[in-house]
């Protein structure tokens, strides 16, 4: 001992000298600094005291000597996935990690996949919490091993056993010491060794104030800037307590003071302390040492449990003084980051280790009270609590078991409960209506202790010992205590005269009965496992019930009731006029045991050692039946004055989530009574408390309501309320499916269930689970019995999958099944009549027949054959018989119908099942075959059905009454032939069918034929129909299309043109006739043709910026004042892309529409400050037709070219004497512009030599309308406001340039959409875009026409430069850094800027091919240079075609000509290959781009998908199909461009390595690769961590589904700005990645997120679905998710097409609360 004390104070000085030197040195801590410093000064030490050698060699010896444990206990992570076996967790709250799953048999199993909140650990290996497979292969027990327990010091040297001791003793003595250490100048056996005094002001956490008034206190307090504001709130946030200032004591306490009062006005203020530095030191290194402790303890099994024996070893102070409950008791004083180390520490400690998991179990549940109490006025949530500990211990079942009977825990949990609920009125009963806010809030937390109460009792006894017993109705009397006080709460009584001035407080007695509804049904299930207990419990319930009752009867004169010859007395008592409680637990728990008694062996044999003498049935239907009552006035409209709290009641009540511990046990109860009682007796205390006794006692009273003077609200409401009363006793009598009721097993109960919920329409898993009552496993028993009753039907791209109900289980339909709501049962009503109509089967809904009850409720079924009851529905018959003078109703009478079928059923199975020695005593027929007795001699019930069948008004009847008398014969037949009790005889003749009858069933069959003939037409014309559209399909669609599309006579009038050869560019362009093109204003409905001098004509249409095609997502942007969009980058890194719905308006009308909208969305903006789907400051409006998003239009324009192709083929250049005129033509422009510099300088006019024919002064004439004109501009303006993000300018050279690049972008991904989807290049496309493409390029085509001239040439010149150099233009991009289609776009639509210049006769479509066989040329030996080919990998054929010998000579000239720097190949078959794959794109972009343009049609091969595409491709474009011909034809100047592009400096770094090159062809961008399994990615979001705030876990993960980017979006902590606002990681996203337009994963919800821009957003559902064919939106499921690779596909093509943000704006017009989202701060 004295050596140990010697340790200790080496130790202690030891820390008293370095700790406050290592840690808290300033104002900012330096983790990284001190874990470093505080390991090799503090730690090391220790370390090699406690291994005696080196630890580097220490620890892993020890590892190696040790047997580990078999248990896994894993700590989760917040946010990391568990899983749950529904077959074989003992409890829901026994959980796998991923890897332990992933190794166990439960994968195969039904399983259950969530998030983890953080706090709980892996259950794998512990035999208490699977039924089976505990073990996942890498916790598994060798097969030598046992079991048992064995002490693990044993594999412990001596002497290292002794230093553990030691050093464990001091240092958690040491931490504990300090973390509860409240003085605030001296430390805990430790010198002060700072001289200087220093302190800290620490803000500490609470869950009362928000971020944002956090962080503007700190701003205001410490004088901060908003992002350290931000950073020290976080930090409180996540670890508890963050220092915010650290100086002085006056200094640190100024601050304090300013928080204090900054925060204390509405609530309590934020708690601060100005705490000593060194203390705050010694609390660093306190915690740093847990945590050391925890991973020592790691390496061996013996170390864990020495641990564990000084944490429990009892003080000097005796009861509660070791460590741990030391620490356990300070709990709440704690802030959060301390707890979650100390709590972690007793997770890999004393949960570990079976023999101390049992004493500290112990421990828990002596400081339970104390702990609960603690937590109750602590505010931190309940995760952080130490008191959430419980459900790693009550759910063990030994435990659980063993603290019931040794710590009485089930009653201390339950007394603590009732501690916390002191506020009762006069009765005793809780009372909730004058709840404070601190109140309303503690209550919200004691709630936790009934979730206790439910680990306890989880898992059921298997044996029940004395003591067990006594222990366990201890606890069911301390749970009575609790419902007593639950009895009769919050009673009401009903409003008359005025409506009630507030809505009382109904939700906390409702959330409470909710809570402790599993808890009731457990307590229930505990009861049914042992006889003893059972009738105890009853007892005990009983004596409750009665004490409730007390004063029941007290200074009531009884009254007397008789009818039909029978008595009864009762008390009197109206629900309408007196108190009435809906809660009533006790009379309902009664009820449940009762059916118990009823199941057991007792009940049959010795029923007479029941305590049932001791009830007094009309005392127990009492309060259930007033509850019913109640409903049926409330129905009946008579509590209208009650407002909503009372309606909120009724439907709780009867809701899934109560109805099981609510309303199903009043109808047991009143089932019950009436098994007992006389049930005329019965029926006429129903009658009285339904306020109906007087109708029907007194003969004759229906009269009344003849009269006029008669109330009709009075008579509306009594058939409201008789319609109710006969409802309740078809379910009296009717339900009977509760095992101990009926006799049936809980399967019969949960497929009856399913088979009603499907009798209204097909249903989802999900819905079904929803309307199904959960047990305390979450399970509903479904899956047992779906199979039995329905099938399943897949969902398709859209939807979800559906259980059927099967046709055969329809007979069990029953029309008034008590869990149907009102619109329910309407709705099934409907639904089974249709289905019966559909089968051609008559449509009554008849009973189904019953199981029959147990014997405990056998004698029920006579309250069918009661008189009074007889009484009754005789009454109600007579009604509808003399229907003219009565008030009644067809539902009173469908009512009565149903009862009469029932006891029908009932008499015909009571025949069918008659055995020799039982008289059957249920003679219904024999009873309503009677006449009625004088005075009255009204007929018998047959006698009047028998009239009813024919009564006009009653046709929807008609078919019941024939059941019910057809049945009634067949009974009658039965008792005949059975010789039993003759049925006596019946008056009329029913036997036969009555020659009216007849004559009917004769017409109605012919009606049958004639109505079979026309269906049989009908399908035949379906079925033509249908083979039409699947033989048409496509033209189909495309007609559906183009019916919504207005663009008319645009197809419609194609000229007829012959199989000769189409070619779409260049002299021998085939000449298309002109036709009118006439369409149609979605405005003004007016049709106008588009010409050039007309009105304009516009397609809505939206421009957005592009990253679809990006091969280069990091590229920084250009400042957009600056930068230079002529020659478009091949990676294509951002583009501008034009869409449209294609709906066409007249220019003027859309002006004006906008106009109405841009007024229409200010003056709402002012008055309501909301944002709308569309930014109309951005000018964006919706489609006024189709609501699509747009931004601006495109003109519509007739074909552009025409107006300016001289169409001459006489003597055209070839390509060499057209560059040559051409350059000359530039050279002179150069000259001229120069020279308007100059002006004066008439010498270099001299020199000019201005080509033949070429005349630059001449301006050429714009040929449109004013009205185009205006619209080219406007269109014009804005792809170069969206495409470069700038302010609008219409004179911007860049104008015309961003024209044209839209023009080849919107191409280009229409080119990759058709090829990914394997589509033919033409006809395929949806009108939509073909409309769009059309305007768009000769919108571009046109443009020139309205930009400036000179510009327009300086253009040209610029990109002609770039392939044909000049002495002007330097500094051009090499050819590896060109994307040759959108050069060749820019070039031909630049060009007529020149050529209408040029009078010499060379035609523009001859200029148009030689600008395209030049840019081909320089793409292919692009693609020649950039060409990755390897020689190997593919079987090459020797053919040695002409392609190929000549693809090789270019590839070895291009070898020459780059100094042979290129890599050598020597297979021609390969380069072709190569070659053709590469330039594919560019020729299928080109073959639209020229049709667009120039309007020739495609050829037919080329518009289905076939071999020698390529070919085809050549010819429609002019081309040789031997590329390289191009080459040879134009050999001499050729060589000069390839030798000037070849030795550029760039291509000589691409090809020494220095740099890199797109190569061709461009793969297509996808969206990235999802894993199957659904839980990869919760796996992979959950160890991804904030990359801000260094390494913790993100709150809400998000996966880029663009980029594959994990991200930390909706957090304060990743906010960044951008453009002057404040957004989130996902907005700042996707101005990287896609350039505004974001599409991503939120993986913890399973939520897809589309953004757009800062406002727009909106959440898509998720392309993973469960078995059931489901999402889980939010993964509240847990059902284990697939990847629905259709699903993804659809969401990919969404991102392809551009239309993200369409889709937003669909849905946000759809649902306007998406508007109101803050989409910028994900
Ligand atoms: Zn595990
Ligand atoms: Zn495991
Ligand atoms: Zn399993
Ligand atoms: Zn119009
Ligand atoms: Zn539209
Ligand atoms: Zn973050
Ligand atoms: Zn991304």
């Amino acid at each position: 001992a004295d050596i140990a004390n010697d340790l200790q104070k080496e130790v202690y000085q030891h820390l008293a000298y370095y700790v406050p030197k290592i840690y808290c040195r300033g104002p900012n801590p330096a983790p990284q600094r001190e874990d470093m410093l505080a390991q090799h000064v503090l730690l090391g030490p220790m370390e090699w005291y406690l291994c005696g050698e080196d630890p580097a060699f220490g620890f892993p010896k020890l590892e190696q000597a040790n047997k580990p444990s078999h248990l896994c206990g894993r700590v989760f992570k917040v946010g990391e996935p568990t899983y749950s076996c529904r077959d074989c967790a003992v409890d829901p709250t026994c959980v796998l990690c991923m890897e332990c799953f992933l190794g166990s048999i439960h994968r195969e199993h039904r399983y259950r996949m969530t998030t983890s909140g953080g706090g709980g650990f892996c259950d794998c290996g512990d035999t208490e919490a699977w039924k089976e497979g505990p073990y996942c292969q890498k916790h598994e027990l060798n097969t030598s091993e046992t079991p048992e327990e064995e002490d693990p010091l044993v594999h412990l040297p001596e002497d290292m056993v002794a230093r553990a001791y030691n050093i464990f003793a001091i240092t958690l003595k040491y931490a504990v010491d300090i973390l509860t250490w409240e003085k605030e100048n001296e430390l805990p056996g430790l010198e002060m060794i700072e001289k200087s005094d220093t302190y800290y002001c620490m803000l500490f956490n609470d869950e009362v104030h928000t971020y944002e008034q956090v962080i503007y206190t700190l701003q205001k307090a410490v004088n901060c800037t908003q992002k350290e504001a931000i950073g020290f709130a976080t930090t409180v946030d996540r670890d508890g307590r963050r220092s915010v200032r650290y100086g002085d004591f006056q200094y640190c306490d100024q601050a304090k003071s300013v928080i204090v009062r900054n925060t204390s006005r509405q609530t309590k203020p934020l708690k601060v302390q100005v705490m000593h530095s060194s203390i705050v030191a010694h609390q660093s290194f306190g915690l740093k040492l847990l945590t050391w402790l925890g991973s020592v303890i790691g390496y061996s099994d013996g170390l864990r449990r020495i641990l564990c024996q000084v944490g429990l070893q009892e003080g000097p102070d005796g009861e509660n003084s070791s460590l741990v409950d030391k620490l356990m008791l300070y709990d709440s004083k704690l802030w959060k980051g301390a707890r979650n180390v100390y709590h972690q520490l007793f997770m890999s400690s004393l949960l570990m280790d079976l023999k101390y998991k049992k004493l500290f179990a112990i421990r828990f549940a002596r400081n339970y009270r104390q702990l609960q109490r603690d937590y109750m006025e602590d505010d931190h949530e309940r995760a952080v609590s130490v008191a959430a500990l419980s459900v790693q211990l009550f759910t063990v079942p030994t435990l659980a078991r063993m603290l019931i009977t040794e710590e009485n825990l089930m009653t201390t949990i339950i007394k603590t409960f009732m501690d916390h609920l002191r506020h009762r009125d006069i009765q005793g009963r809780f009372q909730f209506e004058r709840y404070t806010a601190l109140q309303a809030f503690k209550f919200r937390r004691v709630q936790s202790l009934i979730l206790d109460l439910k680990y306890v009792l989880i898992s059921k006894p298997t044996e029940w010992s004395d003591e067990l017993r006594h222990k366990f109705l201890e606890g069911f009397d301390a749970f009575l205590e609790l419902l007593k006080c639950m009895q009769g709460m919050d009673p009401i009584t009903r409003q008359v005269g005025q409506h009630i001035e507030m809505e009382p407080e109904w939700e906390a007695a409702f959330t409470l009965q909710m809570k402790l509804t599993l808890v009731i049904s457990m307590i229930q299930d505990w009861c049914a496992l042992d006889e003893k207990v059972l009738i105890e419990a009853y007892k005990k319930c009983l004596t409750v019930l009665m004490q409730c009752h007390s004063g029941f009867t007290d200074g009531e004169q009884p009254i007397v009731l008789s009818m039909c010859g029978h008595s009864v007395e009762t008390i009197r008592y109206c629900v309408s006029q007196e108190k009435v409680s809906i809660h009533l637990p006790v009379s309902r728990l009664l009820a449940g045991l009762h059916v118990l008694l009823s199941k057991t062996e007792v009940a049959y044999k010795f029923p007479e050692l029941l305590p049932l003498s001791e009830l007094s049935p009309p005392m127990l239907i009492e309060h259930p039946l007033r509850c019913l009552v109640l409903c049926a006035q409330v129905h009946a409209g008579m509590w209208r004055r009650n407002g909503f709290s009372l309606v909120n009641q009724i439907y709780y009540y009867h809701n899934v989530k109560c109805r099981r511990e609510m309303f199903d046990k009043d109808i047991v109860m009143l089932q019950t009574g009436v098994s007992m009682m006389d049930p005329n007796h019965f029926l006429m205390i129903m009658l009285s408390r339904f306020e109906l006794y007087q109708i029907f006692s007194t003969p004759d009273y229906g009269k009344r309501f003849s009269t006029e003077n008669t109330n009709k609200d009075v008579v509306q409401q009594n058939n409201t309320l008789i319609e109710e009363m006969l409802y309740l006793i078809i379910m009296i009598v009717g339900e009977r499916f509760s095992p101990g009721i009926g006799q049936v097993n809980a399967t019969d109960e949960i497929k009856r269930e399913i088979i009603h919920q499907l009798s209204i329409r097909p249903m989802a898993h999900s819905e079904l689970v929803k309307a199904l009552p959960e047990d305390e496993n979450r399970e509903t028993g479904m899956e047992s019995v779906i199979e039995e009753v329905a099938c399943f039907k897949k969902p398709g791209l859209t939807g979800r999958g559906l259980y059927e109900l099967k046709p055969e289980c329809a007979r069990n339909f029953n029309l008034y099944f008590y869990h149907f709501s009102r619109a329910e049962q309407s709705k099934a009503e409907e639904a089974q009549r249709k289905l019966k109509r559909q089968n051609r089967e008559d449509t009554a809904l008849p009973p189904p027949a019953l199981p029959p009850f147990c014997p405990l409720f056998a004698s029920l079924v006579n309250i069918l054959q009661s008189d009074v009851m007889l009484c009754i529905m005789g009454t109600i018959l007579q009604w509808a018989v003399e229907h003219n003078g009565y008030a009644w109703s067809e539902s009173m009478l469908q009512r009565v119908l149903h009862l009469l079928g029932m006891a029908l059923q009932e008499e015909k199975q009571h025949l069918e099942n008659l055995s020799e020695e039982n008289v059957v005593t249920f003679t219904f027929t024999q009873k309503i075959s009677r006449p009625g007795e004088a005075p009255n001699n009204s007929p018998s019930i047959l006698a009047m059905l028998e009239t009813l069948q024919n009564a006009p008004h009653l046709e929807v009847h008609k078919d019941m009454i024939r059941w019910i008398l057809k049945t009634f014969n067949t009974i009658k037949k039965l008792r005949e032939s059975s010789s039993a009790s003759p049925v006596a005889e019946t008056e009329g003749n029913i036997m036969e069918e009555s020659s009216r009858d007849k004559d009917k069933a004769e017409r109605k069959r012919k009606a049958e034929i004639a109505r079979l003939r026309r269906e049989k037409i009908m399908a035949q014309m379906s079925e033509m129909q249908r083979h039409f559209i699947n033989e048409n399909k496509e033209l189909f669609q495309q007609t559906l299309e183009e019916l919504d599309t207005s663009t008319s006579g645009v197809h419609e009038n194609s000229p007829v043109i012959s199989d000769a050869k189409l070619t779409a560019l260049g002299p021998e362009q085939t000449r298309v006739a002109e036709h009118r093109q006439v369409v149609m204003c979605i405005l003004c409905q007016e049709e106008q043709e588009v010409k050039v001098d007309s009105r304009a004509m516009v397609l809505a249409a939206f421009i957005q910026r592009s990253t679809v095609l990006s091969k280069n997502r990091n590229k920084i942007t250009p400042d957009p004042e600056k930068y230079d969009p002529l020659f478009m980058h091949p990676d294509l890194s951002c583009g501008t892309h034009t869409g449209s719905c294609g709906h066409i308006m007249h220019a003027h009308c859309w002006q004006r529409y906008f106009d109405a909208v841009q007024a229409k969305e200010q003056r709402r903006q002012q008055r309501l400050r909301v944002h709308t789907s569309y930014d109309v400051e951005n000018g964006e409006f919706l489609c006024p037709l189709c609501e699509c998003l747009s931004n601006t239009v495109i003109p519509l324009l007739p074909p552009p070219r025409v107006l300016f192709n001289r169409l001459d083929f006489s003597g055209q250049p070839n390509l060499t004497q057209w560059i040559k005129t051409i350059s000359q033509q530039i050279k002179a422009l150069y000259l001229l512009r120069d020279e308007d510099c100059n002006s004066g300088n008439s010498e270099k006019m001299d020199q000019l030599q201005l080509p033949e024919g070429f005349r630059p002064d001449f301006k050429p004439k714009n040929p449109y309308s004013e009205s185009i004109k205006e619209m080219l501009t406007t269109f014009g303006t804005a792809t170069y406001k969206v495409g470069l993000k700038v302010h609008p300018n219409e004179e911007d050279p860049r104008v015309p340039i961003m024209c044209w690049g839209s023009c080849a972008y919107t191409i280009q991904t229409i080119e990759r959409i058709l090829a990914d989807e394997d589509k033919p290049l033409f006809g395929h496309l949806p009108c939509r875009q073909d409309d769009c493409l059309t305007s768009l390029t000769r919108f571009a085509a046109a443009h020139w026409t309205v930009s400036s001239l000179s510009a327009v040439q300086g253009h040209f010149c610029t990109l002609l430069a770039s392939l044909v150099p000049n002495e002007k233009n330097g500094n051009l991009p090499c050819i590896l850094d060109i994307d040759m289609f959108h050069l060749l776009v820019s070039l031909v639509l630049s060009f007529p800027a020149i050529h209408c210049q040029d009078f010499s006769g060379v035609s523009l479509g001859t200029g148009d091919l030689h600008l395209f066989h030049l840019v081909t040329m320089a793409h292919i030996v692009q693609i020649l240079l950039t060409s990755s080919t390897e020689e190997n990998g593919m079987d090459q054929e020797n053919t040695n075609s002409e392609e190929e010998v000549a693809v090789l000579t270019l590839y070895k000239f291009l070898c020459q000509c780059t100094g042979s720097a290129l890599k050598e190949i020597s297979s021609g078959w390969h380069l072709w290959r190569n070659l053709k794959a590469g330039i594919m794109p560019f020729l299928r972009c080109s073959a639209l781009f020229f049709h667009y343009l120039n309007g020739v049609p495609a050829p037919s091969e080329i518009q289905v998908n076939g071999t020698n595409q390529f070919e085809h491709l050549c010819s429609y474009l002019s081309l040789p199909n031997n590329l390289t011909c191009l080459f040879q034809e134009n050999s001499d100047i050729l060589n000069k461009l390839i030798e000037s592009w070849c030795s550029n400096n760039e291509v000589k770094r691409y090809l020494e390595g220095k740099r890199h090159a797109i190569s061709y062809a461009r793969e297509s961008n996808k969206l990235i690769d999802l894993p199957d399994d659904y839980s990869c990615l919760i796996n992979q979001a959950s160890n991804f961590s904030c990359p801000k705030s260094g390494g913790d876990k993100s709150r809400a993960p998000t996966l880029c589904l663009v980029c594959g980017t994990m991200l930390c979006s909706q957090s304060y902590c990743c906010q960044t700005e951008l453009e002057g606002e404040d957004v989130g990681a996902c907005t700042a996203h996707t101005y990287t990645c896609g350039s505004g337009v974001g599409i991503f994963l939120r993986v913890r919800e399973c939520q897809v997120l589309f953004l757009a821009g800062k406002t727009k957003g909106c959440f898509y559902p998720p392309p993973y679905l469960d078995d059931y064919g489901e999402t889980d939106q939010g993964l509240r499921r847990g059902n284990p998710l697939h990847l629905c690779k259709e699903r993804f596909k659809k969401i990919q093509k969404l991102w392809q097409q551009h239309s993200i943000t369409e889709e937003i704006g669909h849905a946000q017009e759809a649902n306007q609360t998406l508007v109101g989202i803050d989409w910028q701060h994900l």
